[in-house]
């Protein structure tokens, strides 16, 4: 803890003095961060430090697996911070960060290992469908690592689905205001994937000159066709 304590100090006495005025307007003016971030709390992936975001540019929710427990009548912090987030702050993207090496995939791999923490265990049972995913759909011969890879990647699409089920979100997807990303760090290399929608993979954000999108919702969208065909007419 004395790291902890040192930095404290540090930035009360040398960081904030020179960031006094930005705190104080954060304050005054209220928060209008530019996205909602839901990533692991593996103590390796900060996604201010990925992004090098400031105070205020990122509403982040971290857990273990960066999972989105699907909407239910059950409260739940998850739930609390995406309709936060969407209703009261309006952020137009909301990101699902996954990473290499997660322990939370190595638990759905393992579940044995899971004996003795049974919250976790059933925590990860909203990243079943991953699981499933890799089990049914990947070659059975698969390197151990590269299954724990697939599977991190497949538990973001899976939370981007369950993200959908959220009423916040699916009402501000089909306004056209809201846009779902899937990232995926590497710690080793310091990489940055997203998932490309159109492509239907993911790409390193090295050689992309936009940030690709999961899912985009620029407009509008209805499936209801007389009003679909009244707001395409507007
Ligand atoms: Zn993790």
């Amino acid at each position: 803890m004395d790291n902890i304590i040192q930095g404290i100090s540090t930035f009360r006495g040398q960081i904030f003095p020179g960031q006094r005025q930005m705190y104080q307007r954060l304050v005054r003016d209220g928060q209008s961060p530019k996205a909602l971030i839901i990533a692991c709390a593996d103590s390796r992936v900060s996604p201010e430090h990925i992004t090098q975001a400031g105070p205020g540019e990122l509403f982040v929710c971290r857990n273990a697996g960066n999972i989105v427990p699907p909407f239910s009548q059950q409260n739940g912090g998850v739930s609390s911070a995406i309709e936060y987030a969407v209703v009261a702050l309006g952020v137009r993207d909301v990101v699902v960060c996954g990473h290499s090496d997660c322990g939370a995939m190595k638990g759905l791999m393992t579940p044995e290992a899971l004996g003795k923490m049974p919250n976790v265990a059933a925590w990860l049972r909203h990243a079943a469908a991953a699981e499933r995913i890799v089990c049914e759909a990947y070659p059975a011969d698969m390197d151990p690592k590269e299954r724990h890879r697939a599977l991190a990647l497949e538990n973001v699409m899976v939370q981007l689905s369950n993200l959908r089920t959220h009423p916040s979100v699916a009402g501000a997807l089909a306004k056209g205001e809201l846009s779902l990303h899937g990232w995926f760090f590497e710690i080793e290399t310091g990489e940055l994937l997203a998932y490309d929608g159109e492509a239907g993979r993911f790409v390193s954000l090295e050689h992309e000159a936009e940030l690709p999108v999961a899912e985009v919702s620029a407009s509008p969208r209805m499936a209801a066709p007389e009003y679909a065909a009244r707001i395409a007419a507007a």
